[in-house]
């Protein structure tokens, strides 16, 4: 069957033809890919800036962002047939008997660094017209999310952000209500944190690079988030223009620079959450003396977060089926493309567009 793999060393995209996997257990359950999500960190993969082989083997299957379809279920398997969707984790836990984080079923935690990430860290991903995984791993997505739920992991992010931003807030001996938000960056990490924060009853603000008009302001405007361009309103003029600072900041460009600005347009107890993994850039000169004065001194908090868990992934399929009502075909218009694999080497590298998805069904056979 055919496969989007990188090929390691040389970190070149080809399709490749792999073995068909078979159930060797029976907890297990074979998946036809449907759709896979291409995001920022394929293209880190591309660029080797992240990411790593299975051991001993020459290349890596991509795909994490995914949705399939039951093929056949193990003996063990309960709440799955064939026929049912399903979307699946990423992480897995690392070996280690001292890591509590993945003893405790979080290996979003992991605190050694040993866990794979399918399609990322150590593991192959999903893009290859089957797969399979062990049923712990799937979630079953209800078949009116057809359309939408390859959107399912990249919206775990902002799943598990808020999540962690309520732990934050609870520290605080009043019942905080949702305020101001600022949303940094307009792609689909972005688009779904704005979603999510705009549902949970934030002000959202997305700021970004591209001036109006685009398809990415079009998009956040269309749910109720306005959009600034970093090219017209400084970070500096944020505060003004957003009448106050915000309470939070959710950030999702992967660039460190306009991350740190922001933390001027932070509040007193705000919360700056970084969700992006930067690329290497330029190596960035940071007012430490400043960025400490504003912690300390107003009690903000900044925080990182990284891939999702069990109950992150239940609560994103809830709230892609909350969005989908609330905001009726706005998730479908983040979907700006589907491709055939055999197009995956092109869309890993292109730019434009907010998410592009390789699409297994209509083109695989
Ligand atoms: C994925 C996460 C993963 C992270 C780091 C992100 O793109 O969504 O699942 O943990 O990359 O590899």
């Amino acid at each position: 069957m055919k496969a989007v793999a990188i090929m390691f060393p040389s970190r070149e995209p080809r399709i490749l033809d792999v073995p068909e996997p078979r159930l060797h257990s029976p907890t297990q359950v074979k998946v036809r890919t449907l759709e896979i999500g291409v995001c920022g960190t394929d293209q880190d993969i591309l660029k080797g800036h992240h990411g790593m082989a299975p051991k001993g083997e020459d290349h890596l299957v991509l795909g994490h962002e995914c949705l399939g379809e039951v093929l056949e279920v193990g003996a063990h398997v309960q709440g799955l047939k064939p026929g049912d969707l399903v979307v699946p984790r990423v992480r897995r836990p690392c070996p280690h008997a001292h890591c509590p984080a993945c003893r405790h079923g979080h290996p979003d935690f992991c605190v050694t660094g040993d866990y794979t990430e399918r399609g990322i860290q150590g593991a192959h991903g999903f893009g290859s017209e089957h797969f399979v995984e062990d049923a712990a791993y799937l979630h079953k997505a209800d078949d009116s999310l057809r359309g939408v739920a390859v959107l399912t992991e990249p919206l775990t992010i902002a799943e598990k952000g808020l999540r962690e931003l309520s732990h934050i807030q609870s520290r605080l001996p009043w019942k905080v209500s949702p305020g101001k938000a600022l949303v940094l960056g307009a792609g689909p990490v972005a688009q779904l944190g704005a979603m999510a924060l705009l549902r949970a009853g934030f002000d959202v603000t997305v700021y970004s690079r591209s001036p109006k008009p685009n398809e990415k302001a079009a998009a956040a405007e269309a749910v109720g988030a306005p959009y600034l361009s970093s090219k017209e309103v400084t970070v500096e003029a944020l505060k003004q223009r957003l009448g106050g600072g915000v309470a939070v900041i959710y950030e999702a460009t992967g660039a460190s620079k306009v991350a740190f600005d922001s933390l001027q347009v932070l509040e007193e107890n705000g919360v700056l959450i970084f969700t992006g993994v930067p690329g290497r850039e330029e190596p960035l000169e940071l007012q430490g003396d400043q960025v400490m004065g504003q912690l300390v001194l107003g009690n903000r908090v900044m925080f990182g977060t990284v891939n999702a868990a069990d109950s992150d992934f239940r609560e994103a399929l809830e709230d892609l089926a909350r969005f989908r009502a609330k905001w009726p075909g706005r998730l479908e218009a983040l979907i700006t493309q589907r491709h055939p694999p055999s197009e995956f080497a092109k869309v890993v590298e292109a730019k434009g567009g907010i998410k592009h998805v390789i699409s297994f069904q209509e083109h695989a056979r």
